[in-house]
């Protein structure tokens, strides 16, 4: 069991022997107002260097990260991130620059943001945007700020958005904060979106509909065309999910599917690292109509400088503190360029081949939900192994754990049942996507010989099945 710092500190052990200072030397407590330290965590845990790294080491093998292994988690493509990226990242200045400098002196990267602007509204067939926001929700939720904007400047007074019930949790809220009344679309026996249902909510209280395309069992919404349309004719605005732009990269652009607003997820196409809630970016792109709205500060260039424009009077205002996660853009347009335009269209066509690859391979093994093409995920169900032998997907994914790759998502898109969401994306071979497969044949073995191991796994990772209710309820956060 790993200890704490706190429990191997010694007292007056040190990290660095400091040459001795002339500046008075202040006590923590003077520091700090009081309430702010518990009594017992007053205490600064005093160690040698080695004890540091050996401690923050061991923790980093307790971890599994795509670095380390095959990682489908569905929706979230986690693809491999190229080491470049860090590079750049790491630039001085791009590094070491504050917000408050003067514009004359952070030209480097007010280009870059320029250009990254430049290259989305490329990718997206949209006109401009923003890359203020900080995750795909943020993202949502701007687009919905700049949807009331649009609304309001035309004296319109229209409040239902349609959101279809295989949308990601994060749709319908950012709609509800934003202060929609969120409606509901039934997917069809297909798994899309039913031009029927659509139909049924068009009036003249129609702010507009969010969809994810591909949606989130990975198919591509055969009737966008037309959805738009309805929308649109009842005065609607079209808001694009591009969470999972990983799968049309190159091919579609939702400008060209007349899409009002698009977010896309940086961390997620643009191959940054993420996971465990951040950081992330979540630019989002508009048409003409829109630009208006669009946050402040803009990024213009005039008189053959880059600068940050406030002169916007209809803006919704700043959305961040300052612009964004910039070292999750540095990383994206580094990842463009290295990739090219020919590399980016390659992204698309490999993670589609790879999730169809494995499709094809696991639905032999477990039920798949919609058994058609897919895009860049499917998703499988276990609800006949749960009836059959009582072994729920959750113990199936615990398993995995056991043979060294990360779980899929589970349990998500809701519409499924058992649900096992699994996106490989393009940067696994063959060989890694096999060595998948035989891990689920192991898994199905497992079921039909011994599904108590199931019930308990993990059994071999350095923490074993927890209490998650418990967990979230009541967690655990001090020694
Ligand atoms: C990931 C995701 C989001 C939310 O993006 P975050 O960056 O996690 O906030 C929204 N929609 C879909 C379909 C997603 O996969």
């Amino acid at each position: 069991m790993t200890k704490l710092l706190s429990e191997i500190s010694k007292n007056q052990r040190v990290g660095y022997i400091l040459p001795k200072t002339d500046i008075p030397q202040l006590s923590i407590e003077s520091i700090y107002h009081k309430n702010i330290l518990a009594e017992s965590d007053r205490q600064i845990p005093e160690l040698s260097e080695v004890d540091v790294i050996r401690h923050f080491t061991e923790l980093s093998k307790k971890n599994f990260g795509v670095d380390l292994g095959f990682y489908p988690l569905g929706s979230c493509t986690m693809k491999y991130n190229p080491k470049i990226n860090e590079e750049t990242a790491k630039f001085d200045g791009f590094l070491n620059i504050h917000p408050l400098q003067d514009e004359s002196t952070i030209q480097g990267i007010l280009e870059l943001q320029y250009k990254l602007l430049k290259s989305l509204s490329e990718i997206t067939g949209m006109k401009w945007g923003t890359l203020q926001p900080f995750a795909g929700a943020h993202g949502e939720f701007v687009g919905m700020k700049l949807f009331k904007a649009y609304f309001n400047a035309k004296g319109e007074k229209r409040t239902k958005l349609l959101v279809p019930d295989s949308a990601h949790g994060t749709n319908p809220a950012s709609a509800h904060i934003a202060g929609f009344e969120v409606v509901e679309i039934k997917s069809d026996e297909n798994g899309l979106v039913s031009i029927d249902e659509v139909k049924k909510h068009v009036g003249s209280d129609l702010a507009g509909l969010m969809l994810t395309n591909p949606n989130t069992l990975g198919l591509f919404e055969k009737n966008i065309i037309e959805i738009a349309k309805i929308v649109h004719d009842a005065g609607g605005l079209l808001y694009y999910d591009g969470a999972n732009f990983n799968a049309i990269l190159g091919k579609v652009r939702p400008g060209d599917m007349n899409f009002d607003v698009v977010h896309l997820n940086l961390h997620k196409t643009f191959s940054t690292p993420h996971g465990g809630g951040g950081p992330g970016s979540g630019p989002i792109m508009v048409n003409e109509k829109l630009i208006p709205f669009l946050p402040v500060p803009d990024i213009v260039f005039e008189n053959n400088s880059y600068m940050l424009s406030y002169n916007k009077p209809q803006s919704i205002g700043r959305v961040s503190g300052f612009y964004g996660n910039i070292a999750v853009m540095v990383r994206a347009y580094t990842y463009i360029l290295t990739m090219g335009q020919k590399g980016l269209n390659e992204v698309s066509e490999k993670a589609v081949l790879n999730a169809n690859y494995l499709r094809v391979k696991l639905s032999k093994l477990i039920k798949i939900a919609y058994d058609t093409i897919c895009k860049h995920e499917f998703v499988l169900t276990g609800k006949e192994i749960k009836e059959k032998y009582g072994v729920s997907t959750l113990d199936i994914a615990k398993r995995m754990l056991d043979y060294g790759v990360h779980p899929p998502t589970i349990y998500f898109p809701l519409i499924v049942p058992e649900a096992l969401m699994i996106e490989p994306t393009e940067t696994e071979s063959k060989e890694t996507l096999d060595y998948f497969v035989s891990i689920i044949e192991s898994i199905i073995k497992d079921i039909n010989e011994n599904p108590e191991i199931l019930h308990n796994a993990p059994n071999n990772t350095p923490i074993k099945r927890l209490d998650e209710v418990k967990a979230a309820k009541e967690p655990k956060l001090k020694w």
